[in-house]
C-alpha cells in the first residue's frame, strides 16, 4: 500500500469522524507505549532484563503467576518499581487520546496495558478501562485490604526496614497491585463497561496490539457491521486477517499515526500543544517525585518499618508458607526481643531487667 492511500483512507476517516458526530473507541497494545521508552523485560540487554537475571524466574511470564510471587515477590516488585506510573512519559498517541476527551468525541479507551500512561497524559478514569489492571490500586493477597498506588510506592522505594522494598500488609502478608495475573479474573469493570457500549461503538481504532490475549482479542471483532474500523499495527491481526470491507490497515507506528489523524481532524496545532504540556507536567512531576524521595529521612522509615513490624509480629497467622515464615525470621532479628513485649516497649524491658542484675 502506497503512503498516498494511507492518508487518503486517513482523511476519509476523519471527515467521517467530523461530520457524522461519531465518537471513538480505542483497544490499546503494548506498541502505543514502545514510544515512551517502556523496556520488554523478555528482551536481553534492557537494564529491566539484567535486574531480572538475577532471579533467575522459572519462566519469564512466571514473574505475573499468583503462587510464584506469594513464594518469592522480589522479581515482580523490581519490575513494578520500574514501570509504576511516573517513571515513564506518555507518547503522543496518549495524548491524543487525551484530546479526543477534551473534543468531546471519547467513547472509551480499552487498554491491555499496564503503564498507566493513558491516565498520566490525563484522559478521566471514566473513559478508561484497563482490561488487565493497573497500578491505581493495590490488595493485600491475604486479607483484601485496599492500599494505594502513593502507600505501596512508598513502600517499594523503602529499602531501608527490614521488607527491603517488598510492600507489606499490616497483616505482614504481601501487597499486590491490581495487575491481573496470570489465572486471576480480569476486572468486572470490563464485562460491564463492554456490555454498555458494544452496540455503541462508531469508530474503533485498535492499535498495538497482536490481539493475542483472550478475551480482550475477541472485543474489536464484536462491534456492529456499520463501526469503521481501523487497525494501526505492524501486521494484520486477528480478525482483521480476514476483514471487513471498510477496513483500514496502516502498517506504521502508533505516534505517526497520531499526528497523521490529528492532521486530518485540524488538530495538529492542538496536539502539538497538549504533547508539550503533557510531557512538561510529567517533568514537574518526576522531579518533585525525586525530591520527596530524596527527603525521606532514614530514622523515619526505620521506625515506620518498626512500627509496621510491630503489628505484624503481633498479628502473625499460625499458618505460613515458608516465604512468610522467612520474612517474620527476619523481621523478629531487627526487632529487641521482640517476644518479651506483651505489650510494653523493649526499653521498659531491658530497664526491668537491668534492675533485676540479669
Ligand atoms: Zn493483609
Amino acid at each position: 500500500m502506497t503512503e498516498d492511500l494511507h492518508d487518503r483512507q486517513i482523511r476519509s476517516l476523519a471527515e467521517s469522524i467530523l461530520l457524522k458526530n461519531y465518537k471513538v473507541t480505542f483497544f490499546l497494545g503494548a506498541g502505543v507505549s514502545t514510544a515512551s521508552g517502556i523496556p520488554d523485560f523478555r528482551s536481553p540487554g534492557t537494564g529491566i532484563y539484567d535486574n531480572l537475571a538475577q532471579f533467575n524466574l522459572p519462566y519469564a511470564e512466571a514473574i505475573f503467576t499468583l503462587d510464584y510471587f506469594k513464594q518469592n515477590p522480589e522479581p515482580f516488585c523490581v519490575l513494578a518499581e520500574e514501570l509504576y506510573p511516573g517513571n515513564y512519559r506518555p507518547t503522543v498517541f496518549h495524548c491524543l487520546l487525551k484530546l479526543f476527551e477534551d473534543k468531546g468525541i471519547l467513547q472509551r479507551v480499552y487498554t491491555q496495558n499496564i503503564d498507566n500512561l493513558e491516565r498520566v497524559a490525563g484522559v478521566s478514569d471514566e473513559f478508561i478501562v484497563e482490561a488487565h489492571g493497573s497500578f491505581a490500586e493495590a490488595h493485600c493477597v491475604s486479607c483484601r485490604k485496599s492500599y494505594t498506588s502513593q502507600e505501596v510506592w512508598n513502600k517499594l522505594i523503602d529499602k531501608a526496614g527490614s521488607h527491603k522494598g517488598i510492600p507489606h500488609c499490616s497483616c505482614g502478608n504481601y501487597i499486590k497491585p491490581d495487575i491481573v495475573f496470570f489465572g486471576e479474573a480480569l476486572p468486572q469493570r470490563l464485562f460491564n463497561q463492554w456490555d454498555e457500549d458494544v452496540d455503541d461503538v462508531d469508530v474503533a481504532i485498535v492499535a498495538g496490539t497482536s490481539l493475542t490475549v483472550y478475551p480482550f482479542a475477541l472485543l474489536p471483532s464484536e462491534v456492529p457491521r456499520r463501526t469503521r474500523r481501523m487497525l494501526v499495527n505492524y501486521e494484520k491481526v486477528g480478525d482483521f486477517v480476514k476483514g471487513r470491507r471498510t477496513d483500514i490497515f496502516i502498517s506504521a507506528d502508533c505516534d505517526t499515526i497520531a499526528n497523521k489523524l490529528a492532521a486530518a481532524l485540524g488538530w495538529e496545532q492542538d496536539l502539538k500543544d497538549l504533547v508539550e504540556k503533557v510531557l512538561e507536567t510529567h517533568k514537574e512531576y518526576k522531579q518533585k517525585r525525586k525530591k520527596e524521595q530524596d527527603e525521606v529521612k532514614p530514622d523515619d522509615v526505620t521506625k515506620e518499618t518498626t512500627k509496621e513490624a510491630d503489628k505484624t509480629e503481633a498479628k502473625q497467622k499460625p499458618k505460613q508458607d515458608k516465604a512468610e515464615t522467612k520474612q517474620a525470621d527476619e523481621t523478629n532479628s531487627k526487632l529487641d526481643k521482640p517476644e518479651l513485649t506483651d505489650g510494653k516497649s523493649s526499653e521498659e524491658i531491658e530497664d526491668k531487667l537491668s534492675k533485676l542484675n540479669l
